[in-house]
């Protein structure tokens, strides 16, 4: 058996060490089901590519050609198969190269995008109202995490020639939103009308900056400014005018919910949030920090629902494939879009669009959306825009 070239540089790949190694996960104490679905898949597809013409050549009168084998239908099974099959090898290979000492952030999220372009999304039978995304391990989601954090570290003058990230994270969140709750302005449980706060505190930082992009989950929200922008290049600047346009926009939004039912926003409900500024050399090396944040989302989207639904405390210890098969059996799926996946932001003539509504049966995941096409360019499409408003930058 020829060894087949690894998708990411020249280190080959044996197919077989690859299927011992799928065989090992199968048996593994405690797989996924996910896992095991997809990998039986891709095992299955090996099977029928290689045994199945070798039995018609096993005829008494010498080769025999195999009329079950080379009908139509299983032919063309064959070839799907045979493609899940080169698919699971690629993404294997392309995982296996992944490495734990890269400090190279550019490198790293290359080869992190290949493995998301490679691997298919999870699949699991006891989940139906949910978008999973594919399976990536942790440790390089946190070895990710951790290269993006090296970047947020600058001090100097900004250069002009780089992408600028604005990461902003609520302060104190639970506080606040327990004293919301406390005080009529927000029913219990996930609330809509937080999601809004921080899409539109999102919107305003974006215009603000002259973003293409933001994304927004939980208490937080990342905006990436292009290269080229003509601001004022003292960090400092960046992260006090970031920090409080979102301050002031939340602000106002939580005094409008109060006032819509009748309440005055009491002195000690105050929002605030602080803000780290990124530096990146390359679109991908910006995007990447979009990815961790997603992926981050993905695991918090469901611990959180968790939380809501009031599940027993043991619960709250499953995994997240475990937590939403929990969910879907007590009919807490689909979560609401923002809360499970959170929402894309794309800037461009004045205009603010969501770009993972879901519309025209694009992905809501970001991890899925990115498998398509970059996150930071492509058209905006009108159609996508979230109901309601014709959302605007100011002039
Ligand atoms: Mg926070």
């Amino acid at each position: 058996m020829a060894a087949v070239s690894s998708a990411i540089g020249a280190r080959p790949i044996c197919p077989w060490r690859v299927l011992r190694a799928e065989l090992h996960v199968l048996r593994a104490p405690g797989a996924q089901r996910a896992v095991v679905v997809t990998r039986g898949a891709a095992i299955g597809a090996w099977v029928v590519r290689w045994l199945v013409p070798k039995r018609g050549q096993r005829g008494k009168d010498g080769p025999v050609q195999s009329n079950w084998s080379k009908s139509p239908g299983v032919e063309s099974s064959k070839s799907k198969l045979s493609r899940v099959l080169r698919l699971a090898i690629d993404a294997s290979a392309a995982e296996a190269a992944l490495d734990p000492e890269n400090a190279d952030l550019e490198s790293f999220a290359q080869q992190m995008r290949r493995v998301l372009e490679l691997k298919r999304p999870q699949r699991h039978d006891q989940i139906h109202d949910h978008e999973l995304a594919p399976l990536i391990q942790k440790k390089w989601w946190t070895q990710l995490g951790k290269l993006v954090k090296a970047h947020e570290e600058y001090q100097k003058p900004l250069p002009t020639n780089a992408w600028i990230s604005l990461r902003l994270d609520g302060c104190c969140w639970g506080t606040l939103m327990a004293r919301l709750k406390a005080s009529g302005i927000l029913d219990y449980g996930f609330r809509s009308e937080i999601a809004e706060t921080m899409i539109a505190s999102c919107r305003a930082v974006m215009c603000e900056f002259g973003a293409v992009v933001g994304y927004t989950h939980s208490d937080e929200m990342s905006i990436l400014v292009p290269p080229l922008t003509e601001l004022p290049s003292h960090v400092s600047w960046w992260v006090s005018i970031a920090a409080s346009v979102a301050t002031a926009t939340c602000n106002r939004m939580l005094a409008a919910l109060a006032a819509q039912k009748g309440l005055t926003l009491e002195d000690r409900i105050l929002a605030h949030f602080d803000c780290r500024l990124g530096v990146f050399q390359s679109p991908l090396e910006a995007e990447s920090l979009l990815l961790w944040r997603a992926s981050d989302c993905n695991v918090n989207s469901a611990s959180d629902a968790i939380k809501f639904s009031g599940a027993p405390m043991e619960v709250r210890s499953f995994n997240t494939i475990q937590k939403l098969i929990y969910l879907q059996r007590r009919g807490g799926l689909p979560l609401q879009r923002h809360q499970a996946y959170g929402s894309l932001l794309r800037g461009g003539d004045g205009r603010v669009v969501l770009m993972n509504s879901g519309a025209h049966a694009q992905p809501m995941h970001l991890l899925n959306l990115c498998r398509n096409a970059s996150l930071l360019e492509g058209p905006l499409d009108a159609d996508t825009a979230w109901p309601g408003t014709t959302p605007q930058c100011r002039a």
